[in-house]
């Protein structure tokens, strides 16, 4: 299953590079990550026993600049699902035209299982482990799934006390006490709504006047469904989490909803002000735009011809599978892809890593002033991409990507 999810990330690429006739050369330099490292190292476990951990960094491509992409704690993490994540990135930073190459680590835990001591010990080890090919003009990493601004501090202390000095550049997502930056946890929601407003103005319809429903309301989706609602105007009518969906077809107060999920575990279950409906209704509601911001695999050939929705911007990675699509495309939806859509994060985590390098800190509406400017440049991009080749806004994000790469590669030459 690990081996699919590299095989699928070089589909996607090889259909794109067929349809912009890329060369034969440059197809064989991108299709491989660049570095691999494996690193398997020792961690005292608090019993006094000692455990033996393996971990991966992959950078993908150096083409554009450093390379860029996070680090996750996860039972299952392998090579080959790094190496997808890492060659991913290259594409979502390339689409957005932040000036870095792709790159993902990952260490195969639970970290659920580990005390707060032996996960520090963990990260700190890991991170002096794989210091041989990161850097902050190098490799700056960041937080993905069970990592977090915490772990981002043991990062940067600990490649500090090995340097000697602080360095703010080595990693981003990390607390603002130590050099992150404001509009960090809102940016990739932020990012969904400058996409989701541009593909709307781009099909004739009014962003302001549109309903709207978003599936998931953690970091993403909350804060996609706070600002299209506080900033655009639109009408969010509903909204799900992992304990159900809530409807209401006059529009939810998004701030309300987010105050009792605050109050009540994180979940929206039981919301007073509106009415329960499956997490299945929501995704086949006869809204104008569907914002999938929870998981992968959301959107099937089972329920893909439910879809009513005119636009789909895709807040999660991989919420609407390949045959989905076809169905999906097939019915002229609209659909914005992942690795454009929510690139917000990894735009703001740019701006902290200028920032640390400067060190000198933006003020919040300069970030998201910056991150809108780039969201919309990028929509626009892909969308006159799609009309040159005739083709999707997937295959069409991909083209714009790859022809940044391709273009920065062939400049530069191959070596010596
Ligand atoms: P999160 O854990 O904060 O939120 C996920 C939400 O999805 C939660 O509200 C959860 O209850 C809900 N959920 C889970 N299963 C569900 C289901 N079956 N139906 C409806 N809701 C369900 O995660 P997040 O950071 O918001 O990330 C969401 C997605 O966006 C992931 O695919 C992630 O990889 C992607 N993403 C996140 C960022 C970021 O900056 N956070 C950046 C890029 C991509």
């Amino acid at each position: 299953m690990a081996i699919n999810l590299f095989e699928n990330a070089l589909k996607q690429f090889n259909k794109a590079a067929g349809v912009m006739n890329l060369d034969t050369g440059l197809r064989k330099i991108l299709s491989h990550p660049q570095r691999e490292l494996t690193v398997n190292f020792p961690v005292r476990m608090d019993d006094g026993s000692t455990e033996v951990f393996t971990g991966y960094r992959v950078q993908h491509s150096f083409a554009r600049g450093p390379a860029k992409g996070g680090i996750r704690y996860h039972q299952n993490v392998t090579l080959d699902e790094v190496k997808a994540l890492a060659f991913w990135m290259t594409w979502k930073c390339a689409v957005v035209g932040i000036p870095y190459g792709g790159g993902k680590g990952g260490v195969t835990v639970d970290p659920s299982k580990l005390s707060m001591g032996e996960l520090e010990r963990l990260s700190r080890r890991f991170f002096s482990e794989i210091q041989i090919i990161i850097g902050e003009d190098k490799d700056i990493p960041a937080p993905d799934v069970n990592t977090n601004a915490q772990i981002m501090a043991w990062f940067m202390d600990t490649y500090s006390m090995n340097m000697g000095h602080s360095v703010l550049g080595i990693v981003t997502g990390k607390p603002l006490e130590i050099g992150g930056s404001l509009g960090r946890p809102e940016a990739t929601g932020r990012g969904v709504r400058v996409v989701a407003e541009e593909a709307a103005n781009y099909i004739g319809m009014d962003p302001s006047k549109a309903t709207y429903a978003v599936q998931g309301f953690g970091n993403v989706g909350s804060y996609a469904a706070k600002i299209i609602n506080d900033e655009v105007g639109g009408k969010i009518i509903a909204v799900s989490d992992v304990s159900g969906a809530i409807y209401n077809p006059e529009g939810l107060c998004i701030d309300d909803v987010i105050k009792y999920k605050d109050g009540n575990k994180g979940l929206i279950e039981g919301y007073p002000k509106a009415e329960k409906i499956s997490n299945e209704d929501l995704l086949s509601l006869d809204v104008d735009i569907l914002i999938p911001a929870a998981l992968e695999n959301a959107i099937t050939v089972e329920n893909a011809n439910d879809v009513k929705a005119k636009i789909i911007v895709e807040g999660a990675n991989g919420p609407v599978t390949p045959e989905a699509e076809e169905i999906l495309l097939g019915k002229s939806c609209f659909l914005v892809p992942d690795f454009l859509a929510n690139a917000g994060g990894v735009t703001v985590s740019y701006f902290e890593w200028v920032q640390g390098l400067q060190h000198y800190f933006w003020r919040l509406e300069d970030v998201r002033t910056a991150l809108h400017r780039i969201m919309k440049d990028a929509f626009s991009s892909v969308a006159k991409t799609k009309s040159k080749y005739e083709t999707d806004m997937r295959t069409a994000a991909y083209v714009d990507a790859i022809e940044k790469v391709a273009t920065a590669t062939k400049l530069r030459g191959i070596y010596p």
